[in-house]
C-alpha cells in the first residue's frame, strides 16, 4: 500500500478549443501539440501536489492534464500524503506567503525537520514510479518544494510551480521564502503567476511567468442556454419559479446530469427571473470582504437602483472544518439581519451545495450568466479565477486593483478596477454606473470576453508549459 495517490484523468480533445479561439491561435496550438508529441514521446510528465479536490489548483490541473492527455502527452497527476505536522507547517507557509501571521508559529529548524521527514517517504515511493532517465517532474506549491533536492539528485528534471503570491511582500512572506528557497533554487525552473510574485534571491534565467487560466468547456464555464440557466437557478433554490425546463447540466466528460441538490439561502424572498442581480461568488473568507460587499450595496447601490445582491459561497457543512469560514458566514448573516427591511429584501446570501463538484460548478455558471454586474471586491487576491469566469461570460466585472485581477481587467475597457478596495462609495458608484448604462455594461462585457479569449483560456497555459518543458528536456 503506497502513500501516493495517482489521480485518474480521462483525456479530452484539445481540438475542442478550435471553436472558441482565433485561427492564429489554432495554428499555435497545433504547433505546440506537434512539439509536445515529439519532445515528450516516451516520457511521463508527473504533476505533483497535495490535494486532488477543492481549490483552484486542483480544478486547473484536472482540465489542463485532460487536454494534454488528449494531445497524446503522458501527463500524470500524483498526490502526496502529509501528516498533521506537515499540514500545519505548510498552512503556515501558505499564510506567510500571503503576509498573514496565521497560527503565529515559527518556520525554523524544527519545522524544517518535520516538513522534510513527512516528505521523505513520499519521495522514496515517487522515485520507484518515475523513470529517472526520461521523465519530468512538475511540482506544485510549497507542499512539494522539499521534494526537489532528492529528485534532482536522482537525475529527474524538475520544474516548481508556485500558485500563490502577493504584490508587496513583507518580512512574513520573506520568512516563508527563506524556508523554501534552499529547495526551490535547485529546480531547473520555477514558475510564478505574475512578475510581482517572483521571490528575491532566485535565478532570473530559471524564472518563468505563466498566468492561471480557465477551461471554456468545463461545467463552470461552458455555454448554457438562458432557459437552462433559469431552470438550474430555480432547482438550486436561488430564484423563484417552477415554470422552467428540466435543470440539466453537462459534466466535464459531456454526459448530462440533473441538478438535484438545493442551496441554503438567507433571504426574505428569492429573486425572480427578471430581477437584476449584482453577484459576488467567493469562499466565506474575510479577504473576499463579504461585509464590505453587503454594506456598500446597502448604502450606495440599493438606494440608486432596482438591483438585488446575491453573495454566493460554498455550503456551511463543506466549510465546517474551517472555523474561519463559518465565522465569516455568520458575520455576513448578522449584517444581513441588521439591514433595514426594504434593503434586506434585496440581499440574498447563498450557500451552494458541494455534494457534487460539477453540479456546484453548473450553479456558479448559471449565477454568473444570470447576473447584470459581477463584483470581486477582494482585499487580497492571487489571481481571482472568479473574475476570468465572469469575464468569459461577457459580464461586466467591478473588481479590486490587486494581484492578478490587474492582469485580467483593463480599467474601463474589459471591466472596472477599484483603486481602493475598502472605498465603498467608489464601489457603489462603479456598480450603479454599469446598472444605469446597459450599453456601457455590454461593451465592457464583450471586451472582457475577448480578453479572456486572448489570454486566459487553458490553451495559452498549455502552449507555455510545452515551451518551458521542452526547453528543460533539451537542456
Ligand atoms: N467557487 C465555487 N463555488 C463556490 C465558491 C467558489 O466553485 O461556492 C469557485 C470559483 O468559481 C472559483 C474558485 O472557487 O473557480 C475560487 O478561485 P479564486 O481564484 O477566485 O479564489 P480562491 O478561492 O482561490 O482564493
Amino acid at each position: 500500500m503506497g502513500l501516493l495517490e495517482h489521480v485518474e484523468i480521462a483525456p479530452l480533445p484539445p481540438e475542442r478549443y478550435e471553436a472558441v479561439i482565433t485561427p492564429e491561435k489554432v495554428q499555435d496550438v497545433q504547433e505546440a501539440i506537434e512539439t509536445a508529441q515529439e519532445v515528450f514521446a516516451g516520457r511521463a510528465i508527473w504533476n505533483v501536489n497535495s490535494t486532488s479536490a477543492g481549490g483552484g489548483v486542483a480544478e486547473m490541473l484536472r482540465s489542463l492534464l485532460a487536454y494534454a492527455r488528449g494531445a497524446g502527452v503522458d501527463a500524470r497527476w500524483t498526490v502526496i500524503k502529509g501528516n498533521a505536522d506537515f499540514f500545519e507547517i505548510t498552512k503556515r507557509i501558505h499564510n506567510h506567503l500571503h503576509s498573514f501571521i496565521g497560527d503565529g508559529g515559527q518556520l525554523g529548524d524544527a519545522e524544517r525537520q518535520k516538513y522534510e521527514a513527512a516528505l521523505q517517504p513520499n519521495v522514496e515511493e515517487f522515485l520507484t514510479a518515475v523513470n529517472t532517465e526520461r521523465d519530468i517532474a512538475l511540482l506544485h506549491d510549497p507542499q512539494t518544494a522539499g521534494m526537489i533536492p532528492a529528485l534532482k539528485a536522482a537525475g529527474v528534471p524538475v520544474v516548481w510551480r508556485c500558485h500563490v503570491g502577493i504584490d508587496n511582500p513583507d518580512d512574513l512572506a520573506r520568512t516563508a521564502w527563506n524556508f523554501l528557497r534552499p529547495y526551490v533554487v535547485q529546480a531547473d525552473a520555477y514558475v510564478f503567476s505574475r512578475k510581482t510574485f517572483v521571490w528575491e534571491g532566485l535565478d532570473e534565467a530559471k524564472t518563468y511567468l505563466i498566468a492561471p487560466s480557465i477551461d471554456a468547456f468545463s461545467p463552470k464555464n461552458r455555454e448554457m442556454d438562458p432557459d437552462i440557466v433559469l431552470a438550474i437557478l430555480a432547482k438550486a433554490g436561488l430564484i423563484k419559479g417552477n415554470n422552467f425546463p428540466k435543470a440539466i447540466f453537462l459534466r466535464q466528460d459531456g454526459t448530462p446530469a440533473d441538478v438535484v441538490h438545493a442551496s441554503e439561502v438567507y433571504t426574505e424572498e428569492l429573486p425572480d427571473e427578471f430581477t437584476r442581480l449584482v453577484l459576488q461568488v467567493s469562499r466565506w473568507d474575510a479577504l473576499k470582504d463579504p461585509l464590505g460587499v453587503i454594506q456598500g450595496f446597502a448604502d450606495h447601490i440599493a438606494p440608486a437602483s432596482d438591483a438585488h445582491l446575491m453573495y454566493a459561497g460554498p455550503m456551511t457543512a463543506a466549510v465546517s472544518d474551517d472555523p474561519e469560514g463559518l465565522e465569516v458566514l455568520n458575520g455576513a448573516i448578522a449584517l444581513w439581519r441588521s439591514l433595514p427591511d426594504a434593503i434586506r429584501r434585496r440581499v440574498h446570501l447563498a450557500c451552494l451545495p458541494m455534494d457534487d463538484g460539477e453540479e456546484n460548478a453548473a450553479m456558479v455558471n448559471a449565477l454568473q450568466r444570470k447576473s447584470t454586474v459581477v463584483v470581486q471586491k477582494s482585499l487580497a487576491e492571487g489571481f481571482g479565477l472568479t473574475v476570468a469566469e465572469a469575464m468569459w461570460k461577457a459580464r461586466p466585472v467591478v473588481a479590486s486593483r490587486i494581484g492578478g485581477i490587474q492582469d485580467q481587467i483593463e480599467d474601463g475597457v474589459t471591466g472596472i478596477l477599484l483603486d481602493d478596495a475598502s472605498n465603498l462609495v467608489a464601489y457603489g458608484a462603479a456598480v450603479v454606473d454599469l446598472l444605469s448604462n446597459p450599453d456601457k455594461a455590454e461593451r465592457i462585457g464583450l471586451g472582457a470576453m475577448e480578453r479572456v479569449r486572448d489570454e486566459f483560456l487553458g490553451v495559452r497555459s498549455l502552449i507555455q508549459y510545452v515551451q518551458l518543458l521542452s526547453r528543460i528536456v533539451a537542456a
